[in-house]
């Protein structure tokens, strides 16, 4: 064997021996709490399907439509030809749906919420600029600050003082406070009305992740900013289309000339070929079930079974995190105790994945349980059963 590989195995069996190695499973079915994975029937607490569109028959239809109009791929980048009337009407649909959050609210649609990050914190950074960055966010924040080229200082979860002594203490023309609105892995909201007064006071942007916030959050649900009753140029706005949305890709909606921004500067949109067209056409269909009736009943069922998931587990040593959101996590601490946990809950039919570091904080590790507006109160009512005897025999 090359030394390379070796090396590289060598690599490998260390994180199994720490019990960090990840396994790819494989899904046969439609994203929905009923899934044959592996080729077994499983009901799953894993996806971030929070309104169960995924499989919805009305987007699928609009997705089939979306290809027989405008084909399959889009052939090109954004700027050359790959640039969409279905994008130009998903980017219009979006910029209206949010702008009572947004002043002269333009949007623009991104292939990933990955690459909107990356995008976004390019364009604003530069050597000249200090990006304030909480402790918790996302991955994609994380590597989109350090290729803002910015000088990065990150503050503690949720730790408004801290941030404002940085913010005094900044000599630098433009300033960043970067931060997810729900924290995935934990499921809290960041105080935003706080670090909204903040930017503004100190003439700083708030750029706001709100991945697991579109289309969940609010009364129309426009998300986090619709559910603290925020509005500000200052925010710069990214929300996701592959969780609630049930499709693919992402959005940022701010002020019109920060997108013009972004449009002349942003890397990651200048050099990828846009997103097949048909997915916008899809996202369209979404957009209206979530901003309508459908979008509410199903925002209060799913609200209903995280109270009922709440009010039904009775554990002492692992603990539920105080969250609202439908990311409902139970930490455990250590990691093999956490893998045991989840290999328990798989024998009974019940796919809940472990989360371990490096994606949450060492002895942290966690069952993380997702609720989808798909599931039904029996669902849950079998999960928090489960949940409480392995507790109890563990
Ligand atoms: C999922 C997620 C992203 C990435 O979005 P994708 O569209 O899946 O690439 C970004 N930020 C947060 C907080 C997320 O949870």
């Amino acid at each position: 064997m090359s030394a390379l590989i070796a090396g590289l195995e060598q690599q490998l069996r260390q994180l199994d021996s720490q019990s960090l190695r990840r396994r790819l499973r494989t899904t046969e079915t439609p994203c929905a709490p009923r899934v044959t994975v592996d080729g077994r029937e499983m009901l799953a607490f894993c996806s971030n399907d929070y309104l169960g569109l995924a499989a919805h028959p009305r987007i699928i239809e609009a997705l089939a439509e979306g290809a027989s109009r405008y084909g399959a791929g889009s052939g090109a980048s954004h700027l050359i030809s790959g640039h969409s009337r279905a994008h130009v009407l998903l980017e219009e649909a979006l910029a209206e749906f949010m702008a009572p959050q947004i002043d002269s609210a333009r949007a623009l649609y991104f292939c990933t919420g990955y690459m909107a990050n990356l995008a976004l914190l390019g364009a604003l950074g530069g050597r000249d600029a200090d990006l304030f960055s909480e402790s918790l966010n996302h991955a994609s924040l994380i590597d989109g600050a350090r290729l803002s080229r910015a000088n990065v200082q990150v503050y503690a979860h949720g730790d408004t003082v801290a941030l404002e002594g940085l913010l005094q203490a900044s000599r630098a023309e433009k300033k960043l406070v970067v931060t997810d609105s729900v924290f995935s892995m934990d499921g809290d909201l960041a105080p935003l009305a706080d670090l909204l007064a903040l930017c503004e006071r100190h003439g700083a942007w708030l750029v706001i992740d709100d991945a697991h916030g579109f289309g969940v959050l609010g009364e129309n649900g426009r998300g986090a900013l619709e559910h603290c009753g925020l509005r500000s140029p200052n925010i710069v706005y990214m929300g996701t289309l592959g969780k609630a949305a049930g499709v693919a890709g992402a959005f940022v909606a701010a002020h019109e000339t920060m997108i013009e921004w972004l449009v002349q500067r942003a890397r990651p949109y200048i050099y990828s070929t846009a997103t097949p067209p048909a997915l916008a056409h899809a996202l369209l269909t979404s957009l209206d079930i979530i901003a309508g009736e459908e979008g509410q009943s199903r925002r209060d069922h799913l609200r209903a079974l995280v109270a009922q998931l709440r009010d039904s587990l009775r554990l002492s040593r692992w603990q539920l995190l105080p969250s609202d959101t439908a990311i409902q996590p139970v930490v455990i601490g250590a990691n093999d105790e956490a893998l045991r946990a989840a290999a328990a809950l798989h024998e009974q039919g019940l796919w809940v994945p472990a989360i371990r570091p490096p994606t949450v904080p060492k002895d942290t590790a966690r069952l993380r349980v997702t609720l989808s507006a798909s599931h039904e109160a029996e669902d849950v009512r079998q999960l928090a059963r489960a949940l409480n005897r392995l507790e109890a025999s563990a």
